[in-house]
């Protein structure tokens, strides 16, 4: 037996301190989960129970590549988050349990297609098109929680072109990693290989063609990505 069109290749993401590769399997990504972004976008983040959504795994890109300014949009947004890779499956996963499903940690970027995602919220419309496309996912190496922990504080930044354009702490976060996890275990059978995006402080801002992005949290690792010209 064969495949009639040419296999997708499996889609990893390289683990800091060795040659051991993260198999992705999907991308969950948390809307909304610092209050201040959340006012920032014109929402009150007190009254809301968090939500997802979700990009295909081949969404990945990792940290150094070059990228094509996408299509379609004339508002990219960056967005950096603290990336939660599991490493155990399961569903209805108790808070309590959760830190032991995760395998580890990176910096990710959840691009966004502002300009379309706006379109599809004022019309009601899913968000797909703009937080789904191709390339819409950078991410740094993956740190074994083995090695470093379970982080509940640190600073999460972005520089674009070296100028500051986001910086806060994890400390910021409406629901932290344990229930973030419990939430979306009650949706979707989590399984070996998730990532999970887990949404991004204030200052998200529009990137264009020729700038660097570059950022990180402390003690997980950094991140940079650039857009040709
Ligand atoms: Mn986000």
């Amino acid at each position: 037996m064969s495949f009639v069109v040419p296999a997708p290749s499996q889609v990893s993401v390289p683990v800091v301190g060795g040659d051991d590769l993260f198999p992705v399997h999907r991308i969950y990504c948390v809307g909304r989960n610092y209050a201040a972004h959340a006012r920032e976008m014109g929402h009150d983040p007190d009254r809301e129970p968090p939500f997802f959504f979700t990009k295909p795994a081949d969404a990945v890109v990792m940290s150094g590549a070059e990228l094509d300014y996408p299509l379609a949009t004339s508002d990219l947004h960056h967005e950096i988050e603290l990336v939660v890779a599991i490493g155990k499956g399961g569903v209805e996963i108790a808070e309590d349990d959760a830190l032991g499903h995760v395998y580890g940690y990176a910096v990710g970027l959840d691009m966004t297609r502002r300009d379309l995602q706006g379109e599809a919220k004022k019309l009601g419309r899913p968000w797909d098109t703009g937080k789904a496309f191709d390339e819409a996912a950078p991410i740094g190496a993956i740190q074994p929680a083995a090695a470093i922990g379970h982080p509940t504080q640190g600073r999460i930044w972005l520089n674009v072109n070296g100028s500051a354009r986001q910086d806060s702490d994890l400390t910021h976060l409406i629901w932290n990693v344990p229930e973030t996890i419990a939430h979306l275990s009650r949706l979707f059978r989590l399984q070996p290989g998730d990532l999970i995006y887990t949404g991004t402080p204030e200052g998200v801002a529009a990137v264009g063609p020729g700038d660097t992005l570059e950022g990180g949290i402390d003690g997980i690792g950094e991140l940079s990505v650039s857009y040709r010209a």
